[in-house]
């Protein structure tokens, strides 16, 4: 079964202009599943055309209209979950059960963003005159341009698409072209739900030829993008030089701290779940586990255990926990983290390397007594591997967790109040989960700070990134 993938402009899914495609791989099997309608300049002039179009039908229509048809979307995602869910597992390579959740996951963050605009509340402020109001109106700041990554197909894209909508906005999505069949269904949701033609448009090409494009256009008012620092820094300077709005949800190396005084047996169960998620390729994935010297090795000892338990497969398969990864660039440049951190001292505890077999598989692997000048130390591996290493004071843990540029997300696990304070004061971090894993639900700020970005993409202040506020102050006569 082939799982074919057109561009969305003005209302309708067609191919693109020239014809060209791109083939979507299996990362489980290698094999080509399908073909990607590859977006060029001129189809990309429509998408603009239909997206200026598009702002000026959506903005006009009520919120409370505007909720309906968000409402509706996630209904159509709920019920269509379990279909999209093989898609994605095909085209991504995670256990059904997880791609399935990503799905309900989303249809909740509609939900979220569908209400919330509906709350897009200005002010009055008291004026100094007589006869006059003064008041702030929150307004849609316009076309969009959004920019999202293959690790999770469905949750990238809705999380700024939700956004957009309830503020008014219409939107360009420059999809994942690794991953492109399940957003396209997130999308087809809202299109069956009643969406306008050209409020949403998805396009799919040669990311920087589309990104260089659109945020220079003037159609353009906002730029959303999630991936690498890198990547993300370029794009943030290109939107500078235009003085466009920007949301950046960039990477990250996720500290987990366990102090001597937590409980290490669920720390470990907690940790290595996350970290093994959608095989690491995660932004918030924890990372570098600094555990307190005396449980130590207890921690090491129970997390090695789960890890080994962990069963790889395809994703399609039952009992499967995780899959392969999503493309082929990631398997080498794991191989040399492991090898440069083995090479200056660390200790191989399980895994390490590729699975001989079809597919991008890799095994869940565990980095012990690791140096701080391993490149994994440093570098984001966004992959199954775990780099533990010991610490004797917290103040030392702290700052080992905020010597690097980045401030993503952070872990720790601690049964002292003063401990969990000073965690929560003194750890650099958009993100901070102590004693659980209690991150990414719709009504949660969702972001970054430092090298890791700027704006959340989740709670109430998310929406905010859509809206411009307008002064009205007017005399009355
Ligand atoms: P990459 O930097 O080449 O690409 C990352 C994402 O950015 C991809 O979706 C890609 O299509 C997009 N991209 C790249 N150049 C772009 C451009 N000029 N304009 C617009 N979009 C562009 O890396 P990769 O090999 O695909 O992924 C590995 C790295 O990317 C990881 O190390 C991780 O840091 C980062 N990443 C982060 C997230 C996240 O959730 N924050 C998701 C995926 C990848």
């Amino acid at each position: 079964m082939t799982q074919d993938v057109n561009l969305l402009i003005n209302g309708e899914w067609r191919a693109a202009l020239s014809g060209k495609t791109l083939d979507i791989v299996n990362p489980a099997t290698e094999a080509v599943i399908g073909q990607l309608a590859h977006a060029e300049q001129a189809d990309l002039d429509l998408a603009l055309k239909a997206a200026q179009n598009g702002f000026e039908v959506w903005r006009e229509m009520s919120a409370f209209e505007r909720c309906k048809i968000m409402r509706k979307a996630a209904n159509l995602l709920r019920e269509r979950a379990k279909e999209i869910a093989v898609l994605m597992t095909r085209e991504q390579g995670k256990p059904l059960a997880q791609a399935e959740a990503e799905a309900m996951a989303g249809a909740d963050i509609i939900d979220w963003f569908a209400e919330e605009g509906r709350r897009t509340y200005g002010q009055v402020i008291p004026a100094r005159a007589p006869d006059v109001y003064q008041l702030t109106l929150k307004t849609p700041v316009g076309p969009v341009a959004a920019f999202t990554p293959w690790n999770f197909p469905i949750n990238q894209v809705v999380r700024k698409l939700s956004a957009a909508l309830a503020a008014g906005c219409s939107i360009i999505v420059k999809g994942p072209e690794e991953t492109p069949a399940s957003p396209a269904e997130l999308i087809r949701a809202f299109v069956d739900a009643g969406v306008p033609a050209g409020v949403i448009n998805l396009v799919y090409g040669i990311p920087a030829d589309i990104s260089n494009y659109l945020i220079a256009h003037p159609t353009i008012r906002k730029i959303s993008f999630t991936g690498s620092t890198p990547v993300g820094k370029q794009l943030a300077a290109l939107a500078g030089q235009h003085m466009k709005r920007v949301t950046m949800e960039l990477g990250g190396h996720a500290p987990v701290i366990v102090c001597a005084d937590a409980d290490v047996e669920l720390a470990a169960k907690e940790m290595a779940a996350s970290k093994f998620r959608n095989a690491g390729q995660v932004c918030i994935s924890p990372t570098r586990f600094l555990v307190e010297e005396p449980v130590y090795a207890q921690f090491v000892e129970a997390f090695v255990r789960y890890a080994k338990d962990i069963n790889v497969g395809e994703g399609e398969s039952d009992g499967v926990t995780m899959g392969p990864l999503a493309n082929s660039r990631r398997a080498p440049a794991l191989v040399a983290l492991v090898e440069d951190a083995v090479a200056k001292g660390a200790e191989l505890l399980v895994g390490g390397k590729r699975i001989e077999r079809k597919g991008y598989f890799f095994e869940p692997t565990v980095l012990g007594n690791v140096p701080v000048n391993a490149n994994i130390m440093n570098d984001e591996p966004f992959g199954p591997v775990a780099v533990i290493r010991p610490f004797n004071t917290l103040d030392e843990a702290i700052a080992e967790a905020n010597r690097l540029p980045y401030g993503l997300a952070a872990y720790a696990y601690t049964s002292s109040t003063l401990n969990a304070t000073r965690i929560g004061q003194r750890v650099e971090t958009g993100m901070l989960t102590i004693n659980h894993v209690g991150l990414a639900s719709p009504e949660l700020p969702f972001g970054g700070i430092k090298d890791s970005g700027y704006g959340t993409e989740g709670g109430s202040e998310a929406i905010n990134n859509y809206l411009e506020t307008k002064l009205v102050s007017q005399k009355g006569c």
